[in-house]
């Protein structure tokens, strides 16, 4: 494992779990990211409760968002956490947007703008997903999101839909 390809950046990592007992997924899931060689834990939202996109016909889930310092490159970071997937029982059934142990998806990376086939940054669906938006402004309310804007201003244009904090 590469521990500093670059100099560290600020990255914000969403967490998502609706199966398994969601808290629990999220709470492991914490402890593994602050565990990977070249990253280091800074913030972590509050949980919040959320409805299902896609699919209705699957249990509602929970949501957090964490801030890391990370030398890791973003691909090398991608794998990692989709290492932490695994290791928590995810399995892909090539419905999109299903019922999952554990989801962990990179929001943002430092001021970087990435458009390959296997990761997009800042997240695409960033923007328009209130379990994303709500817990990233809580952390970090001044955060300027790389070709999207101002937190606040997302925030303004994002109904809460549903979204509930646990704690
Ligand atoms: P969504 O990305 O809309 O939230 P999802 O998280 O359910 O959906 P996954 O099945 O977890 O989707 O991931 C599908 C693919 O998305 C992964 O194999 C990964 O290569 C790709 N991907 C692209 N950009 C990102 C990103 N920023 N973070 C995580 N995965 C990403
Ligand atoms: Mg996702
Ligand atoms: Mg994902």
């Amino acid at each position: 494992m590469k521990h500093s390809d670059c100099a560290p950046v600020i990255a914000y990592i969403g967490l998502g779990s609706n199966l398994a007992e969601p808290v629990v997924q999220i709470k492991s899931a914490r402890i593994a990211i602050a565990a990977i060689p070249g990253v280091k834990e800074l913030t972590f939202s509050g949980l919040y409760h959320s409805l299902p996109m896609g699919p209705k016909d699957q249990p509602d889930y929970v949501n957090a968002v964490m801030a890391i310092a990370t030398g890791l490159l973003p691909m090398d970071l991608l794998r990692s956490l989709q290492a932490i997937e695994n290791n928590q029982g995810r399995i892909r059934k090539g419905e999109r947007w299903g019922a999952r142990t554990l989801d962990l998806d990179i929001l943002i990376y430092g001021d970087l703008i990435i458009d390959q086939p296997d990761l997009t940054v800042p997240h695409p669906g960033l923007a328009e997903r209130s379990f994303v938006l709500y817990p990233l402004f809580e952390i970090a309310p001044l955060l300027l999101v790389p070709g999207k804007g101002a937190i606040a201003d997302l925030i303004s244009q994002c109904p809460l839909s549903g979204l509930k904090r646990l704690d």
